[in-house]
């Protein structure tokens, strides 16, 4: 049987959404309106660069082609942070410098990377993120309307669109995607989004349509920054819980900049004019509105206890929390599995730190330079990442861990990349993916404060987070979601290998090839899949 995959967190529907949502007449008349259209660059050159004859990471089309079953697609209506203070009608400085920034720190300019995500948006939507018309909320609900909008239909097949292209171009782009069908056809494919579980196992039972959950990227999103009182934000939560035509499965509650409710972790490299904005409320704790908004996101009243009047329980996810937040909201669930209310604890896309603790993450804020790793120097230290604390409370809440497919998340070094160029065994590949596995496998079972049983369910806990589509840089090797079947191939290769050095105890329990190989299929699809038919609302 052909292995399935899942992903905890990425944005399928990111790159059509942002070509289309200003101009969605146009597009519906064309019959191009459609999370499925796969939108073509115009240029050979961006398509050959950096990330590989592959435009995107994670369309759609190339999720049914690689066999993703279950996808936790995020909606982020984009910060304005990253597009403010840049000169519209200067072309090269809008995403250039948004760019440059995000992706490449003040370290040297990638060109080839920084055209291809160049390419994703459209410059009259970069014009319309700068405009005072753009509003997170009104944003998120277009997105949503986007995103449902094919939910449980089966297309014959796709459309494609060449953004700006002249009629050469076009052709040009039709040869490539007669010659590369994996990345640009999809036929009599579907994709739904379950209203309720009963929905879900049936959608999950039937291998011929993608599952999708729905998540969202950011508290922003519900409009934090403009609204009047805090009531409007709790209305808006009620309003997402009780008239959204489906459920939302979790929020990651930060992202990069002050969303006015807790501290958002410090997540952008170099010195650029961006990090200068990420800087309010970085690294902070929750605000008081915040503690509101986050019981009420989850369902319990201003006591603390579930109350079905504030409706069904969105899952939290720590991704981009600051630790000085995460201690408060630990305080939280703690209090709550005490009484015998299990929250579980979400990060959907991260790599380990290394670090012990949620205080030593804050005692070390200051050293989060570039290149900033644990003490080992494997692993990327700033508190973006899981700590062993962190560890602790996903496995005692029966959470999920999404393994980020961000290199610098997973702590590779401008020193690896130096070495790379030389050595034979390469860190920027499967080695780099195992040794955060394994960091949060060794985490656990070295956690004097777990019992045996909590020790090994570590493994239940693990699977992909990649965050494609959110301007990342994936490991070499695994750049779209076509490469999870070698992926998933190469990590039984380095398991199995592992596995027979005596002193690896905590892989002892893997006796033979095939149980090394049930663990990667629990990795890749398994253990999300349990984990949203146990979670998922009724
Ligand atoms: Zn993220
Ligand atoms: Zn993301």
């Amino acid at each position: 049987m052909k292995r399935k995959f899942s992903d905890l967190h990425c944005h399928n529907h990111m790159r059509a959404h942002f070509q289309m949502q200003e101009k969605q007449k146009k597009f519906t008349r064309k019959g191009e309106f459609s999370p499925w259209t796969v939108i073509a660059s115009n240029s050979k050159a961006i398509e050959d660069g950096k990330m590989g004859a592959s435009y995107s990471q994670i369309d759609l089309v190339k999720c049914w082609n690689a066999n993703l079953r279950l996808t936790f697609n995020s909606l982020y209506p984009l910060e304005r942070e990253f597009v403010q203070g840049m000169d519209p009608k200067i072309k090269e400085d809008k995403w250039y410098h948004f760019l440059a920034s995000v992706l490449l720190g003040d370290k040297g300019l990638r060109r080839d990377l920084l055209q291809t995500a160049y390419m994703r948006i459209p410059d009259k939507v970069v014009d319309y993120f700068q405009s005072p018309d753009y509003d997170y909320w009104e944003s998120l609900t277009r997105e949503k309307n986007f995103v449902i909008k094919d939910s449980g239909i089966r297309i014959p097949k796709n459309e494609m669109h060449v953004p700006g292209a002249i009629l050469g171009e076009r052709k040009a782009a039709e040869k490539r995607a007669k010659e590369d069908p994996a990345s640009y056809v999809a036929e009599n494919a579907c994709y739904r989004i379950p209203k309720n579980r009963a929905e879900l196992q049936t959608s999950l039972a039937d291998d011929t349509e993608i599952t999708m959950i729905l998540t969202i990227e950011g508290a922003h999103a519900l409009g934090t920054d403009r609204v009047k009182t805090v009531q409007d934000i709790s209305d808006r939560v009620q309003f997402i819980k009780k008239m959204w035509e489906v459920p939302v499965f979790f929020i990651t509650f930060a992202h990069h900049f002050d969303n006015r409710l807790c501290g958002h972790a410090h997540s952008i490299p170099g010195m650029g004019k961006i990090l200068m904005k990420q800087r309010p409320h970085m690294n902070e704790g929750f605000r008081r509105n915040g503690h509101r908004i986050l019981r009420e996101i989850l369902g319990l009243n201003l006591a603390g206890e579930p109350d079905s009047s504030l409706g069904y329980r969105i899952l939290i996810d720590v991704k981009h929390m600051a630790a000085r937040s995460r201690v408060e909201y630990y305080d939280l669930v703690k209090m709550r599995l005490a009484k015998g209310d299990r929250i579980p604890v979400i990060a959907s896309h991260c790599g380990y730190s290394g670090i012990k603790t949620l205080q030593d993450h804050i005692t070390f804020e200051k050293k989060e330079k570039d290149d900033y790793t644990d003490p080992s120097g494997k692993f990327n230290a700033w508190n973006i990442n899981l700590c062993d604390e962190d560890i602790e409370v996903i496995v005692k809440t029966r959470g999920l861990i999404g393994l980020s497919f961000d290199q610098r998340i997973l702590g590779l070094t401008s020193d690896d990349i130096k070495k790379d160029k030389t050595r034979e065994k390469k860190r920027n590949s499967i080695q780099l993916i195992w040794e955060n596995l394994e960091g949060f496998v060794k985490s656990a079972y070295s956690n004097p404060n777990l019992s045996a049983a909590e020790k090994t369910s570590i493994w239940k806990c693990l699977t992909i987070g990649t965050d494609f589509e959110g301007l990342i840089d994936p490991v070499n090797p695994f750049p779209t979601v076509l490469s999870f079947d070698s992926m998933a191939n190469q990590l039984v290769e380095v398991i199995d290998l592992a596995r027979k050095d005596p002193k690896a105890t905590h892989l002892a329990h893997f006796k033979s090839s095939a149980d090394v190989e049930k663990w990667v299929d629990d990795f890749c699809f398994g253990n999300a899949e349990a984990f949203v038919l146990e979670n998922y609302p009724e």
